[in-house]
């Protein structure tokens, strides 16, 4: 069944705008996006033929600052689904009281048919297609799915050469040799961990001694993976697109790592009793922490009630439907909600951005405690809520969010 994303981001405003009795003209102004550029991007293939690509930027919403997200590349990108994660940038930015808004973009594209030099091509030119969108005091683009530092590194030069200076606030996510932070790369995953850590601590729950079901092991999956095995946690599961593998003794994430490093598939992967399983048997693996971070639309209606863990922390944007929600809701799942749980990457990207403006770099060790001071500190006032007034996370994280936006909304006014 296909969902859209896009219908699936406003039925979660509604949601909660009924639980916060929000004013239906701050409903209706939230539940918009403020601009879409749609754009042609051609490029010169190498072969010597021309191809069109379908490109997107929008901004949902940028009251509280300029607009601030991601750039994916995926042949499945539209432009709901990029609102649709636009939006979730909005409530993201807004739970952590950064002093941004939310965007994002997309190309596409299967980034694995095109040669370097033509995805380099085709970087430049989206970036010169939405020159006028994007900007330090605009919107600030960084990476997302199948885009990377190099990505990154492209957009600024592109953005650079056409204003006639180097101006490095323009996206984040960049390398460190070019004005990235140190910490951006591996952000979502130790944001996620920080963030795991404090749930348990609250929950009375020992983290080292829980399984741990992980889907997508790329940027995010593989850094909690990591974090978590480190820990002393049991792998029992990790999922890439192309396979599944799963050992009950727990898998060896070091071995993993270095497997994948080496080019192979997760799939083929082999030691102990690690096997390999098909990918729709993953969410019905019996665990304590299972942590989606793929893409939007894995935890559905159909699979939920299989699902048989504690936790569910969202490392993925959107990974968990609505209707989904309901059901683990009832059997008394804790979900940690995305605009939470994976706030990391923005929170350090927001570091990035800053020390870009300053021409001021810092240190790891302020990198890490900074954000963890910002995501634990979100954590707690969610925590809070959602005890208080016995709500689910995402609810209480919502409340928040959209409570920040739209007062921000009330405060400015309607222009003119
Ligand atoms: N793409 C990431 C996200 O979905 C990071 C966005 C950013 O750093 O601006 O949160």
């Amino acid at each position: 069944m296909e969902i859209n994303p896009y219908k699936m981001a406003i039925k979660q405003v509604e949601i909660v705008a009924k639980e916060m009795g929000l004013d239906p003209n701050s409903v209706e102004a939230l539940k918009r996006i403020e601009r879409a550029l749609i754009v042609s991007i051609p490029v010169m293939m190498d072969d010597g033929k021309l191809q069109i690509f379908e490109g997107y930027r929008v901004h949902h919403n940028t009251v509280r600052g300029p607009g601030k997200g991601g750039v994916r590349f995926s042949p499945d990108v539209n432009i709901d689904e990029v609102r649709a994660l636009a939006m979730w940038m909005t409530w993201k930015t807004a739970i952590l009281d950064l002093p941004l808004g939310g965007a994002k973009g997309g190309i596409c594209v299967d980034p694995k048919k095109l040669s370097r030099r033509e995805l380099e091509r085709l970087t430049r030119r989206y970036t010169t297609e939405i020159i006028n969108i994007i900007g330090p005091d605009i919107d600030i683009p960084a990476p997302d799915m199948n885009t990377d530092g190099q990505t990154m590194a492209w957009m600024m030069d592109s953005y650079s050469m056409q204003k006639g200076r180097t101006v490095p606030g323009v996206v984040t996510g960049k390398p460190v040799e070019i004005g990235g932070s140190v910490g951006r790369q591996g952000a979502t995953g130790t944001g996620m961990f920080f963030v795991l850590e404090e749930l348990c601590k609250r929950e009375k729950l020992d983290l080292k001694s829980m399984s741990v079901v992980i889907q997508g092991f790329g940027k995010v999956g593989s850094v909690i993976s990591k974090k978590l095995y480190d820990l002393g946690c049991k792998i029992l599961a990790i999922q890439e697109l192309e396979g599944t593998i799963f050992s009950e003794k727990g898998l060896n994430v070091n071995k993993v790592l270095e497997w994948r490093d080496q080019g192979n598939m997760l799939k083929d992967f082999r030691d102990q009793d690690a096997k390999s399983i098909p990918n729709e048997d993953l969410f019905a693996i019996r665990c304590d922490i299972l942590i989606p971070t793929a893409m939007e639309n894995q935890i559905t209606r159909e699979n939920a009630d299989n699902i048989d863990c504690k936790i569910i922390l969202e490392g993925a944007n959107g990974p968990t439907t609505t209707d989904a929600d309901v059901i683990l809701n009832k059997k008394g799942i804790i979900i940690v909600p995305d605009i939470l749980a994976n706030s990391g990457g923005v929170c350090v990207s927001y570091f990035e951005y800053i020390q870009d403006i300053h021409a001021y770099y810092w240190k790891l060790d302020r990198i890490h405690s900074e954000l963890k001071n910002i995501l634990l500190e979100a954590f707690e006032r969610v925590y809070e809520i959602s005890k208080q007034r016995h709500l689910s996370l995402r609810t209480a994280a919502y409340i928040i969010a959209v409570s920040r936006v739209a007062r921000a909304i009330e405060f400015r006014g309607i222009f003119p």
